[in-house]
């Protein structure tokens, strides 16, 4: 693999960061999960906008300036192989505020170190699918938006590893995170939707989430469907007594949820409107593809 470091691309062996990186020693930095289909990255400017703002929520200056990125993501493409007819590639980019003595202050750390990885994107099995997946809700909160803004897509992850830590250990695919009012947030790595009685229902992003890009999608494609859709406020009832479940990111599009905290969904299959959203969405997504 090579791997963009800073100003060039190196080998997977040479592309190594200082000790004294606060990405490393802080959990100081920003990054952003993006793929492609084919040769096209999905809602490129989307997540370079959303690195620019996670940037922005921390006060960290982007080195590379914003027309440069697209050249420089469809170059790590090329030059591994990836985002091509035979595969569609999943872009990884990490910026942190560099390397600096020890301490708090972002004035030790005078260059961010910028890395940009990218392999073929592993989609979820079909399987996954067809049988749906199974979530609990986790003891671990999401963190307090005044505290640490679940909009900043930042490297210090350990609030969402700590829940997914708690799936693992409970044998489901994932954890449901509440926030400090009991509130439905969002999965680990994705946005959580459900279906009571026709509507189609998210955590709204006051309730501190992520605005994932995919959430987005499904909200305006379900709303020129005309399928009625709540933002809102839900409690740990509304997941447990709705009739379908399912989550949302960038690589895995829309997966049904049949379990939660080992109660099924609906029929403890995946659902008819889960499916026709993604079925929808499959038929739509090369509108949100670069030219
Ligand atoms: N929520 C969290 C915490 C995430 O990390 C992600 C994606 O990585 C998402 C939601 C989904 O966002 P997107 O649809 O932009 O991939």
């Amino acid at each position: 693999m090579l791997i963009y470091l800073n100003d060039r691309f190196v080998k997977e062996e040479e592309a190594v960061v200082s000790v004294f990186d606060h990405g490393f020693l802080y959990g100081d930095g920003v990054y952003e999960t993006i793929r492609s289909y084919g040769n096209r990255i999905f809602m490129r400017d989307q997540h370079l906008d959303r690195l620019r703002r996670s940037a922005g929520g921390i006060g960290l200056t982007i080195p590379i300036p914003e027309q440069k990125w697209p050249g420089l993501l469809h170059e790590a493409m090329t030059r591994n192989d990836v985002g091509n007819d035979r595969s569609d590639a999943y872009l990884r980019i990490t910026i942190t505020r560099g390397a600096g003595g020890i301490g708090l202050d972002p004035a030790l750390c005078p260059t961010p170190t910028v890395v940009i990885m990218t392999k073929p994107l592993a989609p979820p099995s079909p399987q996954t699918y067809q049988n749906g997946v199974s979530l609990i809700v986790a003891k671990t909160r999401r963190n307090l938006p005044t505290a640490l803004d679940p909009q900043i897509k930042a490297t210090n992850f350990l609030n969402n590893i700590q829940a997914k830590r708690e799936a693992i250990a409970a044998g489901a695919f994932d954890s449901i995170l509440l926030n400090w009012e009991s509130h439905l947030t969002e999965c680990t790595v994705s946005n959580l939707f459900f279906v009571q009685a026709g509507r189609l229902c998210t955590p709204a992003l006051a309730c501190g989430l992520l605005d994932g890009i995919t959430r987005d999608i499904v909200l305006s494609l379900a709303r020129e469907s005309q399928i009625p859709v709540d933002e809102g406020y839900f409690g740990v009832e509304a997941i447990h007594t709705a009739d379908e479940c399912f989550i949302t990111n960038t690589s895995m599009e829309v997966v049904p949820v049949t379990v939660v905290d080992g109660h099924p969904i609906g029929n403890g299959k995946p659902g008819l409107l889960t499916q026709q959203v993604h079925r929808h969405f499959v038929a739509n997504r090369t509108r949100f593809l670069e030219p």
